[in-house]
């Protein structure tokens, strides 16, 4: 600013003086018109909002007339291409039809990058600000369940009546949430009409491989093309209103009340009702919707299409062999099937009429990949994309986890920007699996995590079975039954029912069917939620702020292995559930082999991680992870497990239950004996028991009672009575006492080696040359030779063995 006795100030002052009059006059004219024009702006940006509602409300008709739609098509067989509603930015554009998004060039990147410490830049975490921003302004429509409960606040009072309508409405789109008193056809016809009135969903397609252009199909339901769509609208929503009047008013006073408590303009008319706890999340359920954009589709004849099994041809065979290794599988072939091929409703029959209730909560599906095969990644978000209803799915985290490959890069960047529920996080440092999840954790906005391995197709009504779970208790994790994508031939093959995750030691995750007496006993049926002792991993969903209220993962895991093991133990532990869902199914590719690298060597990766777990969760039984082949991971010369401080400070914080109670109560048919054997130890030379008396060993009678001849033999391989332990004293071979020491050589035995000469011998494992325990003939000692087989002395017996 110019200071009052500037020159320039003075100059300006004689020319006003001269000409004063009419600049005032110009001056007020100005104010005026200024005003007009923002008085038509208003008129402008009212209209506009307007707008935006009607368009919310088409959206809304859209995804509703789908999904009643594609019950008709499943029902008819008609091979309509469908619409999905959920994924296109302006949802005029038809499906999403992944040739022409191959096709697509995209200026504008959304990218967001997380450095290797998972923090955000400021520029970076503008652009990831602007993603989401730019994704919810644009799919603000598509979430008709919740949005009008978040949105609210930025509505005029206008427009509050709408939005309480369409709450209203999405309501009463899920049919079995009607009370049997209402005019339940009076609505099911009025819905019909509203059916029939909408836009048909038709689109131009091409086959996924061949380009060749499909031939469109007529829309088979008659429309009533007279009946103007607003009228069918109004009598919906009064039709609802009554209804609510009638039966639910109780409810909707409720969740006036709620809505309200926050909100500055209390509606009118809503009567409130006093110390009434029911909630916002009680309006109803509805049958599992049934969607799927890919059960008619472009090619039916399509490689792979149905998730048929695809035999290649002897001349294919070089390529096939060729291209394994880019993801040990059959690269070669899943680049010949289409994106968003179409594969076999696997579930139980049941699950098609489950009901699940209308305002589950939202989910942020996130995929972590290394290196993942082109195909294969995008096979993966189509499926979730084209089956999952679209206001459930937030968002598609995919995470990169440094990937080398060159598509991976702007060739994806470009074809997901085209799909503005896509959000892309790069992480500049390779940080394996665990801490790659943790990093779409810390990006997701949706209420529900949904973790996938990049290499699956979900199946119809995958989703809501699982957030159905959650909503229910959001301390129960569930997963989807993991089916098998065949890993040469990719046909999508059924799984055994009844079958959970579990482990055998030392912490190896397999597959076991439940016992047939627990079955029985608890009268389950094929479609029935399963306990599971321990994930597989891959696949699951969780409450996100449980997820975080578990301390997430052991952050302290690399690049893979033992992290499902790490949050089986810490969900069950802590309180929470693993639940299998046989109504959510997923196809998985198992591969022979990670085709990723190892920063590290993968069997220490791998192993080191074990130990964390072992170490923090497993009690006293961590002595049988160790004792079956990791005796090596406690010699601290050996490996460095890294600082479990905070993980243990957090089982303690959390109150976490013992291992011994997970075994009791999770896990009751695990094979998890504390020792190898135990007992009398019975000398066969001798004829008589050892005996640890007055810090000596002898021998004696054998008796059950005597308290001084019961002996452990651990899994750390240590001869024990409570904390002494048996070794080596002298090259001479004198045996000592010692009070045992989990990492030292010297204490450890080798008894009952199979298929072994020396299977009945104790034999040490710290003295190079094969030594042997040996009782003393005369029955007053023991001493360490040299084995003999044939040496009655140095054979040995527990009571039992385990
Ligand atoms: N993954 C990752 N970073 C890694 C290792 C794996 O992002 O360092 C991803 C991988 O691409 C896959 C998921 O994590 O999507 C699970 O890995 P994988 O499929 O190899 O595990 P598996 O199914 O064999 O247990
Ligand atoms: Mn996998």
């Amino acid at each position: 600013m110019f200071c009052k006795n500037h020159p320039r100030m003075m100059k300006l002052r004689r020319y006003l003086r001269g000409s004063g009059r009419v600049l005032a006059f110009v001056f007020v004219a100005s104010i005026i018109w200024l005003l007009f024009d923002m008085a038509a702006l208003r008129v402008s940006m009212n209209d506009m909002s307007g707008q935006t509602l009607k368009e919310r409300l088409v959206r809304e008709r859209q995804l509703f007339k789908q999904q009643s739609m594609v019950t008709k098509v499943l029902k008819g067989g008609h091979p309509v291409q469908r619409v999905n509603p959920g994924v296109t930015p302006a949802n005029n554009d038809g499906p999403l039809n992944v040739d022409k998004l191959a096709e697509n060039v995209y200026r504008g990147r959304k990218r967001v990058r997380i450095m290797g410490d998972k923090k955000v830049d400021s520029k970076q975490s503008n652009s990831l600000q602007d993603a989401k921003e730019t994704q919810e302004t644009k799919q603000s429509f598509k979430k008709p369940v919740d949005w009008d409960v978040n949105e609210k606040h930025q509505l005029d009072e206008g427009e509050l009546k709408t939005t309480t309508k369409m709450a209203a409405k999405v309501v009463v789109a899920n049919e079995n949430q009607l009370q049997p008193t209402i005019q339940d056809n009076k609505i099911v016809e009025l819905v019909k009409k509203r059916d029939d009135v909408a836009p048909k969903p038709l689109d131009k397609v091409k086959n996924g491989q061949a380009v060749t252009t499909a031939k469109l199909e007529p829309h088979p339901v008659k429309t009533t093309a007279n009946t103007p769509i607003k009228d069918v609208e109004h009598e919906v929503n009064s039709t609802i209103k009554e209804t609510l009047v009638k039966t639910n008013a109780k409810d909707v006073a409720v969740v006036a009340k709620e809505q309200l408590q926050s909100d500055p303009k209390p509606q009118e008319n809503v009567e409130l009702k006093e110390n009434v706890t029911v909630v916002w999340k009680k309006p109803g359920v509805h049958k599992v919707l049934p969607l799927d954009m890919t059960q008619s589709p472009r090619n039916p004849k399509a490689v792979g299409q149905f998730g048929r099994p695809v035999i290649m041809g002897d001349e294919e065979d070089t390529e096939v062999k060729k291209r394994w290794a880019e993801g040990h599988f059959n690269v070669h072939l899943s680049d010949q099937i289409p994106l968003d091929r179409a594969i076999p409703d696997t579930r139980p029959k049941t699950c098609k009429a489950n009901l699940v209730h209308n305002d589950l909560p939202t989910t942020s599906v996130i995929f972590c990949f290394v290196d993942e095969v082109w195909s294969t990644l995008l096979r993966s978000v189509h499926s979730v994309l084209n089956r999952s209803p679209p206001h459930l799915l937030k968002e598609v985290i995919l995470v990169d986890d440094c990937s080398t490959r060159d598509y991976l890069n702007e060739q994806l960047d470009d074809y997901m920007a085209q799909i503005p529920k896509v959000k892309i996080v790069r992480l500049k440092e390779r940080q394996g699996l665990i801490r790659a999840r943790m990093a779409g954790a810390a990006v997701a906005t949706g209420e529900v995590l949904t973790f996938l391995d990049s290499h699956i197709e979900c199946n119809v009504g995958w989703l809501e079975p699982l957030l159905e779970r959650v909503y229910l208790d959001h301390r129960k994790v569930p997963c989807p039954v993991i089916e098998v994508i065949g890993d040469k031939d990719m046909s999508y093959v059924l799984v055994d029912n009844f079958q959970r995750g579990i482990f055998k030691w030392p912490l190896v995750f397999g597959w076991s069917p439940l016992p047939v007496d627990y079955i029985k006993k608890n009268n389950m049926t094929i479609a029935d939620p399963i306990r599971c002792p321990v994930m597989a991993g891959g696949l699951f969903s969780i409450d996100r702020n449980y997820f975080y209220e578990l301390g997430a993962y052991d952050p302290g895991l690399d690049v893979w292995g033992g992290e499902n093991m790490e949050i089986s133990f810490k969900i069950w532990m802590c309180g929470g559930e693993i639940e299998i869902i046989p109504c959510s199914r997923v196809g998985h590719i198992f591969r022979g082999q990670n085709p990723y690298k190892f920063p590290k060597d993968r069997q220490k990766t791998v192993e080191r991680n074990l130990a964390r777990v072992a170490e923090v969760w497993l009690d006293e039984y961590k002595d049988l992870f160790y004792g079956h082949g990791y005796h090596h991971l406690l010699d601290k010369k050996h490996i460095d497990i890294g600082d479990l401080t905070e993980q243990i400070e957090l089982r303690k914080k959390l109150k976490c239950k013992s291992f011994q109670w997970y075994l009791d109560n999770v896990y009751p048919d695990a094979i998890a004996p504390i020792v190898k054997a135990e007992g009398l130890v019975f000398n066969q030379g001798l004829r008589k028991c050892l005996l640890l008396q007055k810090g000596q060993l002898l021998f004696e009678t054998c008796d059950l009672n005597q308290q001084s001849q019961h002996f452990n033999y651990t899994w750390l391989r240590n001869l024990q009575q409570q904390s002494v332990c048996i070794g080596p004293q002298s090259k001479e071979g004198s045996i000592g006492l010692y009070s045992c020491d989990r990492a030292s050589p010297r204490l450890r035995w080798v008894h009952q080696l199979s298929n072994s000469l020396l299977g009945e011998h104790i034999v040490s494992d710290y003295i190079s040359s094969r030594m042997c325990l040996q009782g003393k003939p005369k029955g007053d000692g023991v001493l360490l030779r040299s084995c003999d087989q044939n040496n009655a002395f140095q054979k040995w017996e527990f009571t039992h063995y385990f």
